[in-house]
């Protein structure tokens, strides 16, 4: 399959063309697709082989740039592929209009300032008006903790390193995020390995969910 074949928008495969992919990754021809489609989907494939992207380019294509509303949550298990995310999602989207994405990781201003209710309003403000975050599990229940973030109207959840998350002990708060969404939200998760934890996690969050493996 080739981008052009997916039924992806005009303006992000132009992103996608002028942010130098020309032809999907092997773990992108397969499970883009299904993504696109709206399907849960659960695939495993190792890092460095185009999963990131894949998410990037999933959350791009699902805005709807008229809403103003949160509408993709990316959550990443560290801070750096949380940002890497987020960049690439600037990347590509860079043809939509009105496109509005954030990094949220941890320790940023919010977080740092016990006494600065000032700063709580500052963090409300930088995610007004935006469509995907891209977060670690961390920041991310932060933040609705404060009622900074609200995921009422989120369309599409995406874990990356869902494997990753179990080892640094985030399962707990991916759980939290799970059951503040919406229950018809679309959820995609991917890992380089299929532990318990993992597939139970996909039990937990999926219906009828496509499985990949690369
Ligand atoms: P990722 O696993 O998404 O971090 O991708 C690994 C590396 O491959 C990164 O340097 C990406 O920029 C690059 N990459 C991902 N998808 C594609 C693609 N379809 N075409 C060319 N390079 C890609």
């Amino acid at each position: 399959t080739s981008f052009e074949q997916m039924t992806l928008r005009e303006d992000v495969l132009r992103g996608l063309f002028a942010y130098g992919y020309e032809r999907p990754s092997r773990v992108q021809s397969q499970a883009l697709p299904a993504i696109l489609s709206g399907r849960d989907v659960l695939a495993q494939a190792q890092s460095g082989t185009g999963k990131t992207s894949m998410t990037a380019i999933a959350a791009v294509q699902a805005v709807r740039a008229s809403s103003s509303e949160l509408q993709v949550l990316i959550l990443s298990p560290t801070r750096e592929l949380a940002t890497q995310t987020h960049d690439v999602i600037t990347n590509i989207g860079q043809f939509v209009r009105g496109l509005r994405s954030q990094c949220a990781v941890g320790g940023g201003s919010g977080s740092s300032s016990k006494k600065g209710q000032g700063q709580s309003k500052r963090s409300v403000n930088s995610y007004a008006g935006v469509q995907i975050v891209s977060a670690t599990p961390g920041r991310a229940c932060d933040l609705l903790a404060r009622g900074t973030l609200t995921v009422r109207k989120v369309r599409l959840l995406l874990v990356d390193e869902a494997d990753e998350m179990m080892t640094r002990g985030l399962q707990e708060r991916l759980y939290d995020i799970y059951r503040a969404l919406d229950s018809r939200s679309q959820i995609v998760l991917v890992s380089a390995t299929m532990p318990a934890d993992v597939l139970a996690m996909t039990d937990a969050f999926t219906t009828e969910p496509l499985r990949i493996l690369v």
